[in-house]
């Protein structure tokens, strides 16, 4: 039997505490599951710093990842086989690429992202198609297998049905990231009817729509997500958390261009500071590496980073103020003065940091980034985009909100052994 036709004797169940169960016949979803990059996945946690707010958010991307490919194996087996406009000979393409779909996600991601420009999108495509355990198992399905996937991950792929299922404003990928982040946080934000979505969820042309009849479960899971970006992803403490393994990041690379001796050197980061990292190097970050630098580092001589590691691992995170950059730089320049007095830095210790989301868009071409908007399935066969037809959708549609917070080490203010004058005028300004 040809290796991507080929099934397991028996077939294989993760028990998962959102799907219930995860079901696995296929030989080549095994040995994806099986490959020391998919593995990588369970030490990278699903929300970063977000386990600091809510203890229990400590899911991997490895949950997450079997998740996705549970619900597109459901839409393909459940739903879309048999229809007409459904080619069943994409069904590999699809399960592979929502499996992968995360694959080079690193440790702490969005962190990594801002300070050392790391891209996972890329890093993805590279352990794709580089020579990996992941790219052996694809290349056996066919040698141009590897890169249909990457195409697929990367909304390259002509093949736009395919692409809408794993990345689109209602997907394999959000359905689960809801619910699971829902779970995990204890939240009652994030929960919404998947089994109806899934059920009226219709193959026409080159995209996944809704039929009529399940708007409003999807109205639902577009105010559901709405919730769980305020409440859960842009939870001011956990961006404070975040700010703080930023800083230390900066601080890392600052301290080993000044030619600092390190108690503690920073191999995993010596190709990153060079800018020479390679796929390899890469593949061997993940977050319990760097909790061990941000444990050892705790016992740095350089005060700063120090402080900052001893903060992170012990959770003593900075505290914040509401701030409105338009209205309020004279005030920032005027902390950063005062921070410098107290001995300070300003550029580790006040930190302006910005969240902001579009809940759901409509379709408008041009923009920087297109959204394909969710399409109902009217009955007479027309498609109608849904913020036309919801009013509840309509409200948030294209309305982006941002959230600016000041964040600043409250216990230094207030500590008055030193500075004491300086303290309080800081503490004036931002109105402690
Ligand atoms: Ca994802």
């Amino acid at each position: 039997m040809v290796y991507s036709a080929e099934k397991l004797e028996e077939e294989k169940v993760f028990k998962d505490p959102v799907h219930r169960y995860i079901h696995v016949r296929d030989r080549v979803i095994w040995d994806l599951i099986g490959t020391k990059e998919f593995q990588r996945l369970r030490r990278i946690k699903q929300l970063g710093t977000t386990f600091l707010t809510f203890h229990g958010a400590e899911h991997s991307r490895f949950n997450h990842s079997l998740g996705v490919y549970e619900i597109v194996r459901r839409i393909i087996d459940d739903v879309f086989d048999g229809r007409p406009e459904w080619k069943q000979e994409e069904r590999l393409l699809t399960l592979c690429s929502a499996l992968l779909h995360d694959l080079g996600h690193g440790p702490f991601s969005h962190s990594f992202e801002k300070v050392f420009d790391f891209d996972h999108e890329g890093f993805t495509q590279a352990i794709i198609i580089g020579d990996t355990e992941v790219n052996r198992v694809l290349a056996k399905v066919d040698p141009d297998f590897p890169k249909k996937v990457a195409e697929v991950i990367a909304k390259t792929s002509a093949n736009k049905l395919v692409v809408s299922l794993i990345s689109s404003q209602i997907d394999a990928d959000r359905m689960d990231y809801l619910q699971r982040d829902a779970y995990f946080t204890g939240v009652s934000y994030g929960h919404f009817d998947m089994e109806r979505i899934l059920r009226v969820m219709r193959p026409k042309e080159d995209q996944v729509v809704i039929k009529k009849s399940g708007m409003h479960a999807v109205e639902d899971y577009i105010m559901s997500r709405y919730q769980m970006y305020w409440q859960v992803y842009f939870h001011p403490v956990s961006r404070g958390a975040e700010v703080i393994l930023t800083k230390i990041l900066h601080r890392a690379k600052h301290l080993y261009e000044q030619q600092y001796t390190f108690a503690h050197p920073p191999l995993h980061f010596y190709t990153i500071f060079n800018d020479q990292l390679t796929l390899q190097d890469y593949l061997k970050l993940d977050e319990s590496v760097i909790l061990y630098y941000f444990q050892m580092w705790q016992e740095e001589e350089d005060a700063v980073i120090s402080d900052l590691c001893r903060r992170f691992v012990n959770r003593n995170l900075f505290k914040y103020a509401e701030f409105d950059p338009a209205k309020e730089y004279k005030k920032l320049a005027e902390l950063n003065k005062l921070f410098v007095k107290a001995g300070l830095d300003p550029e580790y210790y006040l930190v302006v940091d910005s969240s902001s989301d579009l809940p759901y868009d409509f379709y408008r071409p041009g923009e920087e980034e297109e959204r394909l908007p969710i399409h109902l399935l009217m009955k007479n066969g027309e498609l109608k985009e849904l913020s036309r037809e919801s009013e509840v959708v309509d409200a948030i549609s294209g309305k982006r909100r941002t959230d600016h917070k000041l964040y600043y080490p409250e216990d230094f203010l207030l500590d008055e052994t030193s500075k004491k004058n300086i303290k309080r005028q800081i503490r004036a300004l931002l109105e402690l």
